[in-house]
């Protein structure tokens, strides 16, 4: 059986492992990654990369590789639905102090690519494709990992495992690690068309979220595969109403017209449904085995915090990782890894999703009332504005979880 004593073997080859493996490599630590699709996932899932990642991946030299292929947005908008209104406007570039006051729409299947095609190949920077694991057994000095490949079962040691494969991650299984949490019992569908919606809609940025007590939305552009982009539409789907009905192109095609009517059919260029959850794993770390991204927690989508805090458990973890393995630290550093970020997705990401689902659900006019006054407060002060939005970008969840020892 090979056996490496400094390598890292990382399960998943998404954007939270690929971004962990160019993290460690760039320290000196070897790594191997095996992804069980047969190559990189071109998923139509987050999009959104916040100012706080984009300095992590400057770092990696990968923020300057992807811009030019990045839609670049610095405002969000909050609408009232039912009356049109533009509630309150959000601009990251009034925030002088940011390194990059905007964020890069760029969908998280071109980032694993990009770091797959520049990086990967090399014997310390090894990514297998068609593996997928399937045991881990800690020994005294290492991990030992089964994993299927074309080649039928392998074995190989390393000196230690993170478990990047998401939501239903086989290494936190494999750890008995709990998932804690909850699913909500709505589903929500995700559109995307060709047509402009701002042709319709000339109020839209590129970033909003439609507060409705009826049929709350959010809309986002992304840059898709040619220069004219592609818009994302994201509703709720009732329980009530099963998979078929919700993606057949007539459903698609009246929940577009009531949302934003115009004549003529719509082009869509893909549809998704999908369960949601709000969970966290009891523990980030059990002993050689370590969990990031999804693998670690999960969230709604409102808000583009999910893979942004994945990628921030890549940076925390590989910082001390490198220490341990080089010998400059103690392994006790990896509890405190678990700490820092499990603080960060139960007090950052998890709360604030879950207020910002509340947020634009919410039925009582009052409530709405008063969080729309609230909101248009925050939006017009800038020093309100700014706790706001750095908030959202989750440069506190960082400067908190830092803090924690
Ligand atoms: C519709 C939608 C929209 C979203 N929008 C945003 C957004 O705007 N911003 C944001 O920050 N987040 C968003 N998210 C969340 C984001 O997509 C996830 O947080 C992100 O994909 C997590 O990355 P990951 O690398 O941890 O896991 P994944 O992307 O799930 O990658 C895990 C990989 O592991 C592989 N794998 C699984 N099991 C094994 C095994 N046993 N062996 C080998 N390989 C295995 C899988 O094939 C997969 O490639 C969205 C999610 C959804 C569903």
């Amino acid at each position: 059986m090979p056996t490496e004593k400094t390598r890292v073997l990382i399960v998943g080859a998404g954007p939270v492992g690929m971004v962990c493996a160019l993290a460690l490599n760039r320290r000196g630590i070897p790594v191997t990654v095996v992804e069980s699709e047969p190559a990189p996932v071109k998923d139509q899932r987050a999009a959104t990369i916040h100012p706080s990642t984009l300095e992590m991946l400057d770092d990696l030299g990968v923020t300057e590789r992807i811009r030019d292929h990045s839609l670049l947005s610095s405002t969000y908008r909050f609408h009232d639905r039912p009356t049109g209104e533009v509630v309150a406007e959000f601009d990251l570039g009034r925030l002088e102090e940011l390194r990059f006051p905007y964020v890069l729409q760029y969908e998280q299947y071109k980032l694993t690519a990009a770091i797959a095609e520049e990086y990967a190949g090399e014997s310390d920077f090894d990514v297998r494709f068609s593996h997928t694991l399937t045991g881990l057994t800690e020994t005294a000095n290492g991990i030992e990992v089964e994993y299927t490949s074309p080649a039928g079962t392998e074995r190989m040691s390393v000196a230690y495992v993170v478990g990047c494969d998401g939501g239903r991650s086989t290494v936190r299984k494999l750890a008995g690690i709990e998932f804690e949490g909850f699913t909500y019992q709505e589903r929500f569908i995700k559109i995307a068309t060709s047509v402009d919606l701002r042709t319709i809609k000339p109020e839209l940025s590129f970033r909003n979220y439609f507060s409705d007590p009826d049929e709350w939305a959010n809309v986002f552009k992304v840059r898709g595969e040619s220069a004219a982009g592609l818009w994302r539409v994201i509703l709720p789907i009732g329980h009530a109403e099963d998979d078929a009905t919700a993606l057949s192109p007539a459903r698609v095609e009246q929940r577009l017209q009531k949302f934003l009517p115009k004549a003529g059919p719509y082009h869509v260029e893909y549809i998704n449904v999908y369960g949601v959850n709000q969970r966290v794993a009891a523990t980030f770390r059990q002993g050689r085995i370590l969990l990031a991204g999804d693998s670690a927690h999960v969230n709604n989508p409102i808000g583009g915090m999910g893979m942004n805090g994945g990628i921030h458990d890549a940076i925390n973890l590989t910082d001390k990782l490198a220490a341990v393995i080089t010998g400059q630290a103690g392994d006790d550093v990896l509890d405190l890894y678990s700490r820092q970020r499990r603080h960060a997705a139960v007090n950052y990401v998890q709360a604030q999703t879950i207020a910002n689902k509340r947020l634009l659900e919410e039925r009582d006019p009052e409530v709405r009332r008063q969080n729309f006054d609230a909101l248009r407060r925050t939006a017009e002060n800038l020093d309100t504005a700014r706790a706001y939005m750095r908030r959202a970008a989750l440069f506190d969840s960082l400067q908190d979880a830092a803090a924690i020892t």
